[in-house]
């Protein structure tokens, strides 16, 4: 294969000019920080992505998370269950908040926190749980939902790759007590950085709107002590272009994953589960018999941008490693398998077929040829 093909990165953050217009504009009317276009950006993402929940935008899909937790006044000497098998930023907001991530099993089908393996994990200062909808899929709401109804814990979703991602028809970000999106470029949708919170109990809403300014509603009347975790209005204008198209991008992952699923040959594809709405934040296949880097390194020699979310579980990441642990078999083999294929909406049919063919050939020449 030519190696002068261009090279498909593994993500295409859009800034458009639809998008530098509405940055513009913004500046130009000097109202930048938590002003109306936050305002609308929170009132259309609730209409659009989560049938109306409350939302609440942060400068961050970490600081979603972590004012989430504070809100329900979760910190020192409780536990939260979290999947292992995440980005870091899962279980650093348990820790920023001062309580500690007990880490559970994934489920090997969709890579989602495994209900059973999370109920292991419950104990006596277990007050929520936390499951990750990654990569796009949903995770097995309805039974965490159950789960966590019988040991009276909090849910908080991290949904920070699963805009628009949906269970039985259900969206996630309204499964639990809050949950948190990203918007950080290469998430589905950007605001260059940002974050929302969605909650369907108006005074945890509120308690949101306090904690993410200092504790004030009225200027210099702090009722709480809180953070500063605004959304600016260039975020929010630029989100909202965004949140505009993502119905569009979506599709297009969609469809673009559908044409991997078909061309792919020795990998395991992206499975889906009965009921799920996946929206392939990633599009990651399993790569058998110990044969992932070789198969990485042969694709970014052609140019082809693809990469291992995550190829250390956080459980072994050095402020969590702890040798006590109970092992976690389904993480640790998910590292050395999984590989993550260019997805996004940038990428074309002629870039998809190119894709495949490099996959398909190196897959199908013997280990040590390869
Ligand atoms: C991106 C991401 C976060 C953090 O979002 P930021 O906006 O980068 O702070 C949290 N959890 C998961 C699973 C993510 O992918």
């Amino acid at each position: 294969m030519s190696g002068s093909a261009p090279a498909i990165p593994a993500a295409r953050p859009v800034i458009g000019e639809a998008e530098i217009e509405a940055a513009v504009r913004v500046l130009r009317s000097g109202r930048v920080v938590q002003g109306p276009e936050v305002a609308a950006f929170e009132a259309e993402f609730g209409e659009e992505l989560v049938g109306g929940l409350h939302c609440v935008a942060v400068n961050s899909g970490t600081s979603a998370l972590q004012l989430s937790l504070m809100a329900l006044g979760i910190g020192r000497g409780d536990e939260v269950v979290v999947p292992s098998f995440s980005f870091a930023a899962s279980a650093n907001a348990v820790r920023l908040v001062g309580a500690e991530p007990v880490f559970a099993d994934i489920d090997p089908v969709t890579y989602c926190l495994d209900p059973n393996a999370a109920a292991a994990m419950i104990g006596p200062r277990t007050v929520a749980v936390m499951p990750v909808h990654l990569y796009g899929h949903p995770a097995a709401m309805d039974r965490i939902v159950k789960l966590a109804a019988r040991h009276d814990l909090a849910i908080v979703e991290d949904a920070c790759q699963a805009h628009g991602a949906q269970l039985h028809g259900r969206p996630v970000g309204g499964f639990g007590r809050a949950a948190a999106f990203s918007f950080y470029p290469t998430k589905n949708m950007h605001a260059l950085e940002g974050g929302m919170i969605t909650t369907a109990d108006a005074e945890l809403a509120r308690t949101l709107r306090l904690l993410r300014n200092q504790g004030m509603e009225q200027r210099y009347a702090n009722e709480i002590v809180g953070a500063n975790m605004r959304m600016t209005d260039v975020a929010a204008a630029i989100g909202r272009v965004q949140l505009g198209r993502l119905p569009e991008w979506t599709e297009r992952r969609r469809v673009n994953a559908k044409t991997l699923d078909a061309l792919l040959e020795g990998v395991r594809t992206p499975q889906v589960v009965e009921g799920a709405r996946h929206v392939y934040h990633q599009y990651t296949v399993g790569v058998p018999d110990g044969r992932r880097d070789a198969l990485a390194a042969r694709l970014q020699e052609r140019g082809i941008g693809c990469a291992v979310y995550y190829p250390t579980p956080i459980h072994r990441l050095r402020p969590y490693d702890d040798p006590a642990r109970p092992p976690l078999p389904q993480t640790d083999r998910a590292c050395e398998a999984v590989l993550s294929l260019p997805v996004h909406p940038g990428v074309g049919e002629g870039e998809l077929r190119r894709i495949a063919e490099a996959v398909n050939e190196v897959m199908a020449k013997p280990e040590a040829t390869v």
